[in-house]
């Protein structure tokens, strides 16, 4: 295919990109941004495939189905739930393939590069290597938290911080190293030894975090992704790769600062690895009595309110109770009850997760509140009624200093008149902290799986 021809469709493929971006930023054209992305997508993989560069069809093609076909399985098999893991796993998919482009093209013997053009090849190679490096060892770690494979519980070394600087600075001076050095093989010492140190940064760096601030550790992951696509894109002079992965990096960047907004810790500290884990003191004792509730009261209380706010949380996703939830928002809107929802940015495991169920159960969007624009209205609320979340409404996020979530903004479900929790047990949330929310005066437990206990709850409204 000519090179005008290519260069043509890596714009309009950019172009698409940056529109499936904007889609997807609203449910209502999430759909369409999809599309645009898969439109753009399919348009970057035939311009490269046929691109004068590409000779070896029959490995292209046998390599195209082969990951195309795992792509298919994994994403038909993959649970709702298990969504954050498969992006995890897939970020460090895309750090390893940096790893090994920045290999390859090293010891390409093809490669004629003279003075400053070989400098900054070598450039490209060292930062390439290492941001792929940290990306990759980084994802796998948060795939096992997620997972639940390797503990959500921060693992801190003593002299963490020290650590960081030291691989930080050997980086440095191994990169110095790797840019003066003339023969391949001496070269590939000090690239070899940085691509460990980048190794054990990123299972440093995740390792670290608690189980409460994963979500901005992921965001922050998919944007080392994309900086590690595009010094792909630079190592094999794609501009396309460049562009998207510039896109994915700032995108994501700007989703972890975002993030950290929302969970009130600072973007440095999140770079550095293992933020928002200082407490004090010991995290206060939870006492008090539990008030359990059947769902046939909690039916009574919720027809008899004038004002209801939903909560959904992590819980309403493995229950599969959005699809129950709308119909009984449809029963109680009906009655002439104002049913809301409120949105806490981090609940459930992935960016706008809730809001994904919530659109997959059609319920309208003009009741869905984000945090910071339905928080003050609890306390002249009836009912708040808490499905399967437990971190995003715990009190003691405000009240208690030395919590390990202490600082973190949380949905003031207690401040409602009366607050009915959904859950199986009295079990901790993600980052294993207990909730005083339980046992609050006004709070009433109703127990067991979300959906069970909502469709006994919704059968009372209708008799
Ligand atoms: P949590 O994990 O805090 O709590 C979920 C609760 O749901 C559990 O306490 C569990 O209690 C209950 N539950 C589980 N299954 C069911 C079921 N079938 N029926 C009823 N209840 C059920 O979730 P939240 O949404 O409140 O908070 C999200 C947490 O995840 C935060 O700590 C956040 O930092 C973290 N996180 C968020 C990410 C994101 O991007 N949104 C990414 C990674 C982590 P029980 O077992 O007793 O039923």
């Amino acid at each position: 295919m000519p090179e005008g021809v290519i260069v043509v469709s890596y714009i309009a493929a950019t172009i698409l990109f940056i529109l499936a971006l904007r889609g997807l930023s609203h449910p209502e054209t999430a759909r369409m941004g999809n599309l645009y992305g898969i439109v753009g997508m399919t348009l970057a993989i035939l311009a490269t495939v046929m691109s004068e560069r590409v000779s070896a069809y029959g490995l292209v093609i046998a390599a195209m189905v082969v990951g195309g076909s795992v792509g298919i399985y994994v994403a038909r098999k993959v649970q709702m739930t298990q969504m954050p893991e498969l992006v995890a796993i897939l970020h460090s998919l895309v750090g390893l393939a940096a790893v090994l482009i920045g290999y390859a093209n090293y010891i390409d013997p093809t490669a004629e590069f003279e003075g400053v053009a070989k400098t900054i090849h070598e450039l490209e190679i060292y930062l390439g290597v290492l941001i792929g490096a940290v990306t990759f060892t980084g994802s796998v770690v948060a795939w096992g938290k997620l997972c639940g494979k390797i503990s959500g519980k921060p693992v801190l070394l003593p002299a963490r911080h020290w650590i960081n600087l030291g691989m930080l600075i050997a980086s440095v001076l191994l990169g110095k190293w790797f840019l003066g050095v003339e023969s391949i093989g001496v070269g590939m010492i000090p690239l070899i030894l940085m691509t460990i140190i980048a190794f054990a940064f990123g299972v440093h760096m995740v390792m670290a975090i608690g189980g409460a601030d994963m979500p901005v550790v992921v965001s922050m992951l998919n944007s080392y992704s994309g900086w590690a696509a595009s010094a792909t894109g630079f190592m094999l002079s794609n501009d396309l790769l460049i562009v998207t992965g510039a896109l994915v990096g700032s995108s994501g960047a700007i989703l972890s600062y975002i993030m950290c907004r929302a969970m009130n810790r600072k973007f440095l500290s999140v770079i550095a690895g293992g933020f928002g884990t200082e407490g004090g003191g010991p995290a206060a004792a939870v006492e008090g009595e539990v008030q359990a509730i059947e769902p046939e009261e909690a039916a009574e209380l919720l027809e008899s309110a004038r004002k209801v706010i939903i909560v959904p949380g992590y819980g309403m996703a493995v229950a599969q109770a959005q699809y129950v939830v709308a119909d009984i928002v449809k029963t109680l809107r009906a009655k002439g009850v104002d049913v809301r929802f409120a949105i806490h940015p981090v609940a459930g495991r992935m960016p706008g997760h809730m809001n994904v169920l919530l659109a997959e159960a059609k319920i309208p969007y003009d009741i869905v509140f984000e945090m910071d624009e339905i928080n003050e209205e609890f306390p002249e609320t009836d009912v708040a009624v808490v499905i399967g979340a437990n971190d995003i409404v715990n009190p003691s996020a405000e009240e208690d200093p030395n919590s390990p979530i202490a600082g973190m903004p949380v949905l003031e479900v207690w401040k409602a008149k009366t607050c009915i929790v959904l859950k199986r047990s009295m079990a901790t949330g993600y980052a294993g902290v207990d909730n005083p929310l339980f046992f609050r005066e006004n709070t009433r437990m109703l127990f067991g799986d979300a959906k069970d206990s909502l469709e006994k709850v919704l059968n009372a409204l209708k008799q």
